[in-house]
């Protein structure tokens, strides 16, 4: 298979946080194909952050290599890989991250400034973002709210416009709805479904919680495709 076949695709990666000798996460294989909808289920602690985050190169195997979108991450400088992160992945954290004191509309607009590409997709910003709202069951009114007002539950709607925007063809989402109730839950995962169906975005969450699985079109479990090491310090 070419790489490019995949949008993700992890080959013995091995990764170590530096100074902590107990955790060691390896994966021998992993890949998600355009447009799929993958969840991968672990325990607390079975490192699926750390997996995200070799995914979005905010850290680097130590060997193996990570594809994303047909690109080698390891091979990038970390410039060319914050921007190559922006212009491919949209990020939906597990506490949202969103800049508190930043209107809904610059929180949304944000990842546009660092993907030039990106932006490119999107030639009506403004327009763009209220759609978005709008899609996921928020107010037009709410793109000059301070973020940092929100609930809980329109906060995750906002973080998912934020990675929706412009199209990436890779949305990556860690415990994104860890905090909410069920019934809020369902509600969150079928705005993002439909929204991923509409750009044929491919969409990796993990989770720990195993109810979500009806929702996805394949899943996967730590322990299947990753072998973690704990110990003492
Ligand atoms: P999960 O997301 O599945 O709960 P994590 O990937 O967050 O698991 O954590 C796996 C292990 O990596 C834990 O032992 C955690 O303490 C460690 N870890 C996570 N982030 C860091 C970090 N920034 N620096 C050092 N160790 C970390
Ligand atoms: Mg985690």
């Amino acid at each position: 298979m070419e790489k490019r076949d995949h949008i993700l695709e992890m080959n013995d990666v091995f990764y170590r946080w530096p100074g902590r000798a107990s955790f060691a996460l390896a994966v021998s294989d992993l890949r998600v194909a355009p447009a799929e909808t993958v969840l991968l289920l672990g325990e607390s602690g079975s490192g699926k952050s750390t997996l995200l985050s070799l995914i979005c190169g905010t850290i680097l195997a130590q060997s193996g290599s990570v594809h994303v979108a047909g690109a080698d991450i390891g091979a990038l400088s970390a410039g060319k890989r914050d921007r190559f992160r922006a212009e491919h992945i949209g990020l939906i954290f597990q506490q949202f991250n969103l800049l508190p004191f930043a209107s809904v509309r610059d929180n949304i607009l944000l990842p546009l400034r660092f993907a030039p590409d990106r932006a490119g997709r999107v030639p009506m910003p403004e327009a763009e973002a209220t759609r978005l709202c709008r899609d996921l069951g928020l107010p037009d009114e709410i793109a000059q709210t301070k973020a940092g007002t929100l609930s809980v539950g329109q906060q995750q709607r906002v973080a998912a416009a934020r990675a929706l925007i412009g199209t990436p063809p890779l949305i990556v989402a860690d415990e994104p709805t860890s905090s909410l109730d069920a019934a809020t839950q369902a509600t969150f995962l079928d705005l993002l479904f439909a929204q991923s169906r509409v750009h044929d975005t491919a969409l990796l969450m993990v989770s720990h919680d195993a109810r979500l699985a009806d929702h996805f079109d394949r899943v996967i479990h730590m322990a299947d495709i990753a072998q973690t090491t704990r110990g003492a310090e």
